[in-house]
This record gives structure tokens, C-alpha cells and sequence, in this order.
């Protein structure tokens, strides 16, 4: 029988887990009931009293490695948190959400406890053993994944397991001491950029709307209407809150003097050389959907897309739904009924 950990950490607020960690969970405690193993669950925080009334009684044991040292991420703090955790509840498998305050340390860690890491895991199979899914190739290949090796480390993508949303109730926290090393890095806060590609890339959002290069070429009135395309999409956006991909033909037209959507960068471009989100629904506008595009769409459950080809890339069975139309006649009026409905 596989004992199992489940690392979990605070939220900015310090008061909840994170939106990972409570995937985490859920896959822990899937995981557990499937083996019938022991499950642990360990919690790096501020303060673990503004936790404890209000955590996961999907599992009997949590320990927490909490106080101000913690409270903000940091290699060194969090690195040494999760090692003491590992070491006082033993585990064979450890489950940890992939967010940057993890992904940077895990395999730190594990080095530590002599074990093994895989990164990037999508799903957790097997009934009798650990099976771990992970994607290679942009999305193309799957592979399962089984290790002999113990202490085995899963860093979970998020989006692939639902939050947690069973049971809260208060709970018994086992502190776990940790001897700190000499800290070089002092944390003195977090600027988030409000403005530009940052803003627009919303990774929770329920939809994701993709630009594609349509949107800044001649349209059949034989003009480019390049200005009205960005105040159509950043109205959309504000009135969905949706996030914003793009194609990378889009993104790179700023170099070959094409006239720009100023809030697109690179950041935005989905695809085989741009990210993979994960977003229940997308709806491409301007855009061919070809296959390195496509490839980025890989975890996005329901695909839509506005074109004026009837050959293009999205009709030949990439997407669920396509709109042979003008999205520049679309948008304006999907954003009038937004508004409308927004007033009511
Ligand atoms: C190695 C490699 C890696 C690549 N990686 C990526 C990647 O990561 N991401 C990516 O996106 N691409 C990638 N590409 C490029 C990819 O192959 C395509 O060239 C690109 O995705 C095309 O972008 P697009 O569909 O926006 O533009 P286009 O092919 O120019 O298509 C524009 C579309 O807009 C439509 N349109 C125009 N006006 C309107 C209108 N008013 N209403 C509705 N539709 C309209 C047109 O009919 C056309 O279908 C890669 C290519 C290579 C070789």
C-alpha cells in the first residue's frame, strides 16, 4: 500500500489554499480511495490558524509548516518547508500542484528525500499502481508513466483535476519545525503589470478568444480597419472576461511593419511555439487553424470559430462549431448583447 502526501500552499490572501493545491486534493484523495492507501496532507502558509477552520476534510492528517517565513515564496524557506514536511509524514508518493511557487523547488526536494520527480502530469491512473499521464511533443504524444523508484513526486498541471469542493471543517493542524539556513533573498512584495499582454492572459477564465491575423488585413471593403479590429476584441474582452490568445502570425506582424493590435505580445500566441492554457470553452476569430495553432488547443474543451473560409483549417474537424461569417460583424454584435445584457 502507497502512502501518499498530498504539498498544498496558501493563496496570495494566506487565508485558503491555492486553486492548484485544491486540485491537488482532489487528486490525492481520488488517488488514495483508488489504492486504499494512507493519505497526508501538508500545507506551507503564514499563518496555519486562519487555515485551520477552513480546510479539506478529505484526509485525516494535515501538517503545516506556517509563520512568516513562509508566507511568501522563496527557494530556500519553501525548498526546507517541504523537505521537513516529506520527512515527517514518509510518503512513498508525493502530490504537489505545478505552480511556480513549486515547480521551482520540487525537484530539489526530491533530490533531498533520494526519490524521483516527473513533471507535467496531466492524470493519475491505475487501480492496483501508480500510472502517471503526462503530454510530450507540444501536446502530440501522451505517455503513461510507472516508477519502481519511492519517494515518487507528481507535480500536477493545473486545470487537469477539479477543485476540491467537499467537505471544509475544522481540523487538528500537526505543526512540523524547520530549521531555516541563513536567508539571502528578503521578499518586499509582488508588482503585477495592470496593463499590456499581462492584463489580457487570464489562465481561470471560463473562455478563451483567439486573434488571429484576419483581423489586421484588408477587408472585402478592400481597407485595413486595423484600430476598430482592437477596440472590438478589448471590448469583448472587458465584457467576458475572457482570456486573449493569439495566432503567432498576429503576434509577429509588428516586425514586418503590418499595422498591430498594441496589447499583443508573444505572451499571447497559443500554439506549437506558444502556450497550451487550459479553458473549458475558445472561440478563434480571424484565424485559418492550422495545425501548429491548433496544437495549442489541445485542452480546451469546447472550440469555436468565426471565419469567412470555408476551407479553412477549423471546418476540416478542429473545431465543434464554425461560423462561415465577417467577425468583425460578429463581435459587434456579440458585444452589443453583452452590453445590453451587462445593463439589465
Ligand atoms: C515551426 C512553426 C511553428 C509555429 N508555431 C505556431 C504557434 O505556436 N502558434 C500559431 O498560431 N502559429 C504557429 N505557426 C504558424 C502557423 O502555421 C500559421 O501560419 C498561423 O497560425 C496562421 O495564423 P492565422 O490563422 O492568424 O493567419 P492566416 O493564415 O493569415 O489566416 C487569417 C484568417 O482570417 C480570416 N479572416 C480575414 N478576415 C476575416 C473576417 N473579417 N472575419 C472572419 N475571418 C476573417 C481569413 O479567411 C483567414 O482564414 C508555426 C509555424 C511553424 C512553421
Amino acid at each position: 500500500m502507497e502512502s501518499i502526501l498530498v504539498l498544498t500552499h496558501c493563496d496570495e490572501t494566506g487565508t485558503a489554499l491555492s486553486k492548484g493545491s485544491l486540485e491537488a486534493v482532489t487528486a490525492g484523495a481520488e488517488l488514495a480511495a483508488r489504492l486504499g492507501s494512507t493519505l497526508t496532507f501538508g500545507v506551507v502558509c503564514g499563518d496555519s490558524e486562519k487555515l485551520s477552520s477552513n480546510i479539506p476534510t478529505a484526509g485525516t492528517r494535515w501538517l503545516a509548516v506556517s509563520g512568516e517565513a513562509f508566507a511568501q515564496p522563496r527557494y530556500a524557506s519553501d525548498a526546507s518547508a517541504c523537505e521537513a514536511l516529506c520527512r515527517a509524514a514518509q510518503p512513498a508518493i508525493v502530490l504537489a500542484p505545478q505552480s511556480s511557487r513549486f515547480a521551482r523547488i520540487m525537484a530539489s526536494v526530491a533530490h533531498r528525500l533520494g526519490g524521483r520527480i516527473d513533471t507535467h502530469i496531466a492524470e493519475i491512473r491505475g487501480t492496483n499502481s501508480v500510472e502517471a499521464a503526462r503530454w510530450f511533443y507540444r501536446q502530440r504524444i501522451e505517455a503513461v508513466l510507472t516508477r519502481e523508484s519511492r519517494p515518487w513526486f507528481l507535480l500536477l498541471d493545473t486545470g487537469t483535476h477539479a477543485p476540491y469542493t467537499g467537505e471544509v471543517a475544522p481540523a487538528q493542524i500537526e505543526h512540523v519545525s524547520v530549521e531555516l539556513p541563513a536567508a539571502r533573498t528578503t521578499v518586499i512584495g509582488t508588482r503585477t503589470p495592470e496593463q499590456g499582454a499581462a492584463g489580457t492572459i487570464r489562465p481561470d477564465a471560463k473562455l478563451l478568444f483567439v486573434a488571429g491575423a484576419g483581423w489586421t488585413k484588408k477587408q472585402p471593403d478592400g481597407q485595413i480597419h486595423a484600430a476598430e479590429a482592437g477596440d472590438l476584441i478589448l471590448k469583448f474582452l472587458q465584457g467576458s472576461s475572457a482570456s486573449l490568445g493569439s495566432s503567432k502570425s498576429l503576434v509577429d506582424q509588428g516586425g514586418d511593419g503590418t499595422p498591430v493590435l498594441p496589447f499583443l505580445t508573444h505572451l499571447n500566441q497559443v500554439g506549437q511555439t506558444g502556450s497550451t492554457p487550459r479553458h473549458p470553452k475558445g472561440l478563434a476569430t480571424c484565424c485559418h487553424g492550422e495545425e501548429p495553432h491548433v496544437v495549442g488547443w489541445r485542452f480546451i474543451g469546447e472550440r469555436r470559430a468565426i471565419s469567412l473560409d470555408p476551407n479553412c483549417g477549423w471546418t476540416r474537424g478542429k473545431a465543434d462549431v464554425v461560423y462561415i461569417a465577417d467577425a468583425f460583424q460578429v463581435m459587434t454584435r456579440v458585444n452589443a448583447l453583452l452590453e445590453s445584457h451587462g445593463a439589465q
